[in-house]
């Protein structure tokens, strides 16, 4: 097995022994880019020279026999919605194709300082927009595991990117689903923390109450690793919470005997492909073998989720990227430059993509005046209904479990003419972004030899039972198979 094959946790302890360099491991990366990008096309951007520079630096100090973090020398991508001081950051627009930002944002700051190597910046539905990474102003990613098929997305690239050994770890973001559905389609492991866990400042908005940054690994373990390094309370972005800061790595090895799993109902009805349901219940079978409660019960606001969900997230994409105008930063159309309107309206007509646009449209429509009361304002109110229905149900049981996709990874091309076949792949993911808690997916194996994923659901700030739960279910899931 070549070294940009293994898992994070695997590496760190073969660093650790100074068996291997993290030079060594940043190579095998970048041999396997070399060999794999121009199909994959994971990447917008890499920076192989600093990531080499970082990766000698890193075996420096395991050399000078410093206290290093795990994570000291293992490679890791981020997501091209991260501002990166220095590095083109595009969020996969035309409209920010050459945009250099002068910070780094925390969640990635976090991480590197941990001694953790740069690779580069993943592709990704232009602003985060989208389930299948063919959004992008760059062009697709394809999924690693049958290159005709979707990495999923938005953060389509990271996920890619991991599962074929183009980096060890990534940075993703999940406004709707964006890590969980990716992690799903491409048979990695990848964690979207509770909202509020990780500091949003220098991810670029698209929809400020739903968006939320995670970690994508090869398993559970990996998750909990970069977890451990970007989460914590910034008072440079006044959403994140001042909770407690647990150590993930340590709450993985606690059993889940007696744990009260719940299964919710309305998350197994028509529209699910009956290959996955038969999975996702097998899956279910061998955490009930291993101890687990399992209790059926019921969330009914769910058939809202998408309509709220697609409401709220326009709206506020709707007002995050009205700043796009071609004065202070970014793209300007070189038509016309006389009048400043008629300059606004060629740089967002020339720099946003179709999808992007629609966005925009239907977001403006729900917020102007006269409809706001029928459009966003329900949606709001169905949203405290969904999280009524967790509420009550998580008073029962620990953790819940559900299928992460309706559908298995589609063919490229297969659903971009038609927005709302696309926007109902997120059908059972929007609502944990609607209430903020967190979730995260792992591979239960496969059908006709494309990734399965299953769901876990925690309570509010309780990633440390998702974790948990997951990485049992994948030591188990080793047994059985
Ligand atoms: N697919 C969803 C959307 O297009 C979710 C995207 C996301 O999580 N960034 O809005």
């Amino acid at each position: 097995m070549e070294l940009c094959d293994r898992s994070a946790s695997d590496l760190a302890g073969l660093l650790r022994k100074r068996e291997i360099s993290s030079r060594e491991i940043t190579e095998s990366v970048f041999k396997r880019i070399d060999e794999k990008e121009d199909t994959i096309h994971a990447y917008i951007t890499t920076t192989r020279e600093t990531a080499l520079k970082q990766a000698d630096l890193a075996d420096k100090k395991f050399r000078n026999g410093k206290k290093t973090s795990l994570l000291n020398g293992i490679p890791i991508a981020i997501k091209d919605i991260l501002c990166t001081k220095g590095i083109r950051t595009t969020c996969g627009s035309n409209i920010l194709s050459n945009f250099i930002p002068t910070y780094t944002a925390t969640a990635v700051k976090k991480v590197l300082q941990t001694g953790a190597v740069l690779i580069g910046k993943t592709n990704m539905d232009e602003f985060a927009m989208g389930s299948s990474t063919e959004n992008s102003a760059f062009g697709p990613t394809r999924n690693p595991v049958n290159t005709e098929h979707v990495p999923g997305g938005s953060s389509g690239g990271s996920a890619a990117a991991v599962s074929d050994g183009e980096t060890i770890l990534a940075i993703g973001t999940d406004t709707g689903g964006s890590i969980r559905l990716p992690s799903a389609y491409c048979g990695v492991a990848g964690i979207k923390p509770t909202y509020g866990r990780v500091s949003r400042y220098g991810l670029i908005s698209y929809a400020s109450s739903l968006d939320q940054i995670g970690a994508l690994g090869k398993t559970t373990e990996d998750c909990a690793m970069v977890l451990n390094a970007i989460c914590g309370h910034d008072r440079l972005d006044s959403t994140s919470a001042q909770v407690k800061k647990p150590d993930f790595r340590r709450s993985l090895n606690k059993d889940i005997k007696g744990l009260k799993v719940g299964l919710p109902r309305e998350y197994f009805v028509e529209g699910i492909d009956k290959r996955i349901e038969d999975q996702i219940i097998n899956a279910v079978k061998v955490l009930e073998k291993n101890g687990a409660d399992i209790i059926e019960l019921s969330l009914p606001h769910t058939k809202y989720a998408i309509s709220a969900y697609y409401l709220i997230a326009t709206a506020e994409a709707s007002s995050n990227l009205a700043r796009y105008d071609g004065v202070k930063y970014g793209f300007r159309s070189n038509h016309d430059l006389t009048d400043s309107v008629r300059m606004y309206e060629k740089t967002r007509s020339e720099g946003f993509g179709k999808e992007v646009k629609r966005r925009i449209m239907l977001g403006t429509y729900a917020l102007s005046a006269g409809y706001y009361d029928a459009y966003y304002l329900k949606a709001q109110k169905t949203r405290a209904l969904i999280k009524e229905d967790f509420d009550k149900a998580f008073e029962k049981v620990d953790c819940m479990i559900t299928p992460v996709s309706p559908c298995l990874p589609f063919k490229l091309g297969e659903k971009m003419t038609d927005p709302l076949q696309m926007y109902l792949v997120d059908i059972y993911t929007v609502s944990l972004n609607l209430t903020g808690l967190p979730g995260m997916s792992v591979n239960c194996g496969t059908v006709g030899g494309l990734p399965v994923g299953l769901q876990i659901i925690g309570k509010a700030f309780d990633e440390e039972m998702v974790l948990r739960v997951g990485h049992a279910y994948e030591k188990m899931s080793e047994v059985t198979t």
